[in-house]
């Protein structure tokens, strides 16, 4: 557990809303942390459609999920949000001074006076290889998380999938000082959702004799001496075989889970955090809930709407925040204060 961090705001979520929550904090003169399960900003735009175009974001025509998300980086930057990736949320509690603790599951803590929920669908998780007894051995031999040459580095390793990503952790394996000692990519037929280009680097590492490809369903495990020693297949000839492996990295893709969220004590209708429509608040004073996470009458899971939820409650928050000061509408067009806040001369 590290030393809590006392801060005025904090969002759950580095999707598109979460990032514009900051930004719209920021223009109330509010500094804050945002924590992500996953390593990177930028929620779905990032990890489900990178490249894919979007075309209803008001003002601009036509841009990718990750052109959005870098435009969003630059427009928070004058902020300086404090980013805390890779770490899930996974305890919220009313503190007697008020203040709400939020925890996440890697031992940050957090002592907010505000909280804006932007989780989306749910943290983002990589997805596990069901298999009996192979719990036993993640975090040690066994990988889901993103890949780390340094788990395989000089070890036989496994790969499991069919995507970029398995594609992409067979061929950062095979070279390098931290290359493994043997590369096996398993997949249950020999099909992949890769890009092109990595499929055909694959196949010419496979042709090279620098990988090999296998194709199977895993069905069990052997071990020995409290170490994994091989995965037993079953090949697409219906035969059973042993596929030896000091390392499994597994790379399945990544599942939203709700999880922690639904257990945090929040009025909910069908996974979603009820908020008023007046500031986006919960059910529970000081935190707020914006984008896909919400509902309320006439909810729908856009971006744009999730920006208009995000700008009401930074209101909400700065009204609890400054009960003294009253909050008037600025334009960032004409206002000085909101000029000197986004570092403009
Ligand atoms: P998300 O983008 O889901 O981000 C939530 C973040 O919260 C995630 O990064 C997650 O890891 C994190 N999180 C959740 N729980 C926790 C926790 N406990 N601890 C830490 N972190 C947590 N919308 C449009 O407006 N236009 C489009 O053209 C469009 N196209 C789409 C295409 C596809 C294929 C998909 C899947 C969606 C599309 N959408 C589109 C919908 C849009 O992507 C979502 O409305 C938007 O991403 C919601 O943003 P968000 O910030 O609320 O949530």
């Amino acid at each position: 557990m590290t030393t809590p961090i006392d801060t005025e705001a904090l969002v759950i979520g580095a999707g598109p809303v979460g990032l514009f929550q900051v930004f719209q904090l920021g223009l109330q003169g509010i500094h804050c942390h945002v924590v992500d399960a996953l390593p990177h900003v930028g929620g779905q735009c990032a990890e489900l459609y990178p490249s894919k175009p979007i075309y209803d974001i008001p003002g601009i025509p036509f841009c990718t999920g990750s052109e959005l998300v870098a435009r969003l980086q630059q427009q928070i930057a004058p902020f300086k949000p404090t980013l805390h990736l890779g770490q899930q949320v996974s305890a919220i509690e009313r503190l007697p001074d008020q203040r709400l603790q939020v925890q996440t599951a890697s031992g940050s803590t957090f002592r907010t006076q505000t909280l804006s929920i932007a989780a989306g669908v749910g943290a983002f998780m990589a997805r596990q290889l069901v298999l009996d007894g192979l719990s036993a051995f993640e975090g040690k031999q066994v990988f889901a998380e993103h890949p780390q040459p340094e788990r395989w580095a000089g070890q036989h390793l496994v790969v499991a999938g069919d995507g970029d990503s398995a594609l992409q952790a067979c061929l950062a394996a095979i070279e390098g000082h931290q290359a493994a000692a043997s590369v096996s990519l398993l997949h249950r037929r020999d099909q992949f959702t890769a890009a092109p280009e990595l499929i055909t680097q694959m196949r010419e590492a496979c042709a090279a004799g620098r990988m090999r490809f296998v194709a199977g369903q895993p069905t069990g495990l052997r071990t020995e001496n409290g170490r994994l020693q091989a995965l037993e297949l079953l090949n697409p000839q219906g035969d059973n075989e042993w596929l030896p492996l000091d390392v499994l990295q597994t790379c399945l893709g990544l599942s939203p889970k709700l999880g922690p969220v639904a257990q945090w004590g929040l009025a909910m209708e069908r996974k979603q955090l009820v908020v008023n429509t007046e500031n986006f608040a919960t059910s529970e004073p000081g935190i707020f809930a914006v984008g896909d996470i919400n509902t309320y009458p006439g909810k729908k899971k856009l971006i744009l709407c999730g920006f208009h939820e995000a700008t009401l409650a930074a209101f909400g928050a700065v009204a609890l925040l400054r009960p003294d000061e009253k909050t008037l509408l600025q334009y960032t067009t004409t206002s000085t204060l909101l000029h000197k806040r986004l570092g403009i001369a």
